[in-house]
C-alpha cells in the first residue's frame, strides 16, 4: 500500500495554490477535512480516474453526481462531439433546448415548463426569486444541513434556534440578505409549524432538498414532506423541492416520483422543482420548473427577471439529453440499486469487524456512511460523527486506489460503470480502511 507517487499532483497543487484560492475551484475538492494532496485528474473513463502521475482510482465521486453513466460514455461523447462540431454557443434558440425541456417535463409530472440555466446554484437562486416575485413576500424557509448552492440567502445556517432569523454563515453575505431566511432543523415538524404560526404571512417559500444528500443522506421522516406541502398551501407560500442531486438519480422521476408512488403529496406536488447534475451529463446545464401559472411570472412572459448568456448551451444540452435518454435505454436505475445492495453490507461488515461505529443511510441507490452509532435525522446528528475516523478511512481507501469524496458528509456516487469487477476492488479495500479508522478512534483494531 501507499506506493503511489503523487509528485505531479503535488507540484500542480503548489502552483494552483499560488493562483487559485486554496488551490481549488470548488471547496469540496480540497482535502482540508481529510488531509493530504488532492489528486489532479488527467482523464476518466467508466468508473475509473487516472491522475497526472498515472495512478488509477475507482471513482466514487462521479463529479458529485452527474456521471451516472460513468465517465466519457461513448454515446454521450459522440453527441457532444457532433454538437460541438456545429458551433459552441449561439445566443439564439436551438433545438436541443426544446428536446431537453420536453424530456424533463415528460418525466416529472408537476413540471409544465422549465427554464434552463447553467448550474444548480442558478436554478435555486432563480426559483426563490420567482417565489418571492409571485407571492410578493420576502421570507425563505430552509433547513439546516440542506445545501442549495452558494446563493446568498440560502447560505444561512442553523444554530439560532427555532424560527429565529439566522446570522450570515459566510462573510460577504450581508445581514440583509440572510435576514429574510429562516433556518429550521430538518425533520422537525413542530419547528416548521411554529415558523408558519409566527411568520406565515411573510413566507414566500419553503425550499428543501427533496431528500437531503448534502449532510449525508437524511431521508424525510414520514409526513415531513407532506407537512411542508400542507403548510405552504395553507399560508399561500410556495414549496420548492431541490432535486439537483436526487433528480434523475434516485429514480427516473427523481425523489418526487418515488415518493409520489408511495402515497406522498396528498395535498399536491411541489410548486417548483430544481434540477442539475445528472441532467447536464457532466456539462453546465441545470433547470428549474413547475406549474405553468407560476412559471408564467418569469421574463419575458412575466416580470420576474432571469437570464443567462450560456443558458441552454447546445453542447451541454446535447450531453444532458443523451444522458437522460440512456438512463432509460440502458435501464440504469436497477443497476445502481444492485451495486448499492452489494456495497452497503460489505461496508457494514468491514466497519463492524473493526469495531467502528457507523450508520448507512440511503435514498434508493444513493447512500452515505456516517461514522456515528445512531440514526441521523438532522444536521446536528450528522455533525456529531467522528471526522477523524472518516479521514483515516478515506486516506486508506485512496492509498488502495479507491477515491471517495473527501468529506464525511457526502454521498458515495455510483454509476452504470460500477460493474461487479469494480465493486470487488472497492470491497477488497474496505477491511484495511476500516482498521485504519479504528486505530484513530482507539477502538480495537
Ligand atoms: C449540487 C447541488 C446544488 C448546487 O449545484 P451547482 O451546480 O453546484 O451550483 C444545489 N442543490 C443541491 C441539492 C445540490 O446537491
Amino acid at each position: 500500500m501507499s506506493q503511489q507517487s503523487i509528485d505531479r499532483s503535488r507540484t500542480l497543487f503548489e502552483r494552483a495554490s499560488a493562483v487559485i484560492p486554496g488551490g481549488v475551484n470548488s471547496p469540496v475538492r480540497a482535502f482540508g477535512a481529510v488531509g493530504g494532496t488532492p489528486r489532479f485528474i488527467d482523464r476518466a473513463e467508466g468508473a475509473l480516474l487516472t491522475d497526472v502521475d498515472g495512478n488509477e482510482y475507482v471513482d466514487l465521486i462521479g463529479s458529485w453526481g452527474p456521471m451516472i453513466l460513468g465517465h466519457a460514455h461513448p454515446e454521450v461523447l459522440a453527441a457532444v462531439q457532433q454538437a460541438a462540431a456545429k458551433g459552441f454557443s449561439f445566443g439564439t434558440p436551438s433545438e436541443t433546448e426544446v428536446l431537453l425541456a420536453e424530456a424533463i417535463i415528460a418525466r416529472i409530472d408537476p413540471v409544465d415548463e422549465v427554464r434552463l440555466v447553467s448550474s444548480g446554484t442558478e436554478a435555486t437562486m432563480s426559483a426563490i426569486r420567482l417565489a418571492r416575485g409571485c407571492t410578493g413576500r420576502p421570507v425563505v424557509v430552509k433547513f439546516a444541513g440542506c445545501y442549495h448552492g452558494h446563493v446568498d440567502a440560502l447560505l444561512a445556517e442553523a444554530g439560532s434556534g427555532l424560527a429565529t432569523f439566522s446570522l450570515p454563515d459566510s462573510p460577504g453575505v450581508t445581514g440583509a440578505s440572510a435576514a429574510d431566511t429562516i433556518v429550521l432543523p430538518y425533520n422537525d415538524q413542530d419547528a416548521l409549524r411554529a415558523a408558519f404560526a409566527e411568520h406565515g404571512d411573510r413566507i414566500a417559500c419553503v425550499i428543501t432538498e427533496a431528500c437531503p444528500g448534502n449532510m449525508g443522506i437524511v431521508p424525510p421522516r414520514d409526513g415531513f414532506t407532506q407537512l411542508i406541502r400542507a403548510l405552504t398551501h395553507e399560508h399561500g407560500a410556495l414549496m420548492i423541492s431541490d432535486e439537483v442531486m436526487t433528480g434523475f438519480r434516485v429514480s427516473p422521476t427523481g425523489w418526487y416520483g418515488w415518493e409520489f408512488d408511495r402515497g406522498g403529496y396528498p395535498d399536491g406536488p411541489p410548486d417548483l422543482l430544481t434540477f442539475g447534475k445528472v441532467m447536464g451529463g457532466g456539462f453546465p446545464a441545470a433547470a428549474f420548473g413547475g406549474r405553468r401559472e407560476v412559471m408564467a411570472h418569469l421574463a419575458p412572459a412575466g416580470p420576474v427577471y432571469q437570464a443567462g448568456t450560456l443558458s441552454g448551451n447546445p453542447v451541454a444540452t446535447a450531453a444532458g439529453l443523451t444522458t437522460l435518454r440512456l438512463t432509460e435505454e440502458l435501464d440504469v436505475y436497477p443497476v445502481l440499486e444492485t451495486a448499492a445492495d452489494a456495497l452497503r453490507p460489505a461496508i457494514a461488515e468491514a466497519l463492524g469487524a473493526a469495531g467502528v461505529p457507523h450508520v448507512i443511510q440511503s435514498a434508493n441507490s444513493m447512500f452515505s456512511v456516517f461514522f456515528t452509532d445512531r440514526e441521523v435525522v438532522d444536521y446536528a446528528d450528522a455533525r456529531s460523527q467522528d471526522g477523524a475516523a472518516y479521514s483515516a478511512f478515506f486516506t486508506a481507501m485512496l492509498e488502495q486506489g479507491i477515491h471517495l469524496p473527501p468529506s464525511a458528509f457526502e454521498v458515495w456516487f455510483l454509476s452504470l460503470a460500477h460493474t461487479d469487477a469494480i465493486l470487488d476492488r472497492i470491497i477488497a479495500a474496505l477491511p484495511a480502511a476500516a482498521r485504519a479508522a479504528a486505530r484513530v478512534q482507539g477502538a480495537p483494531a
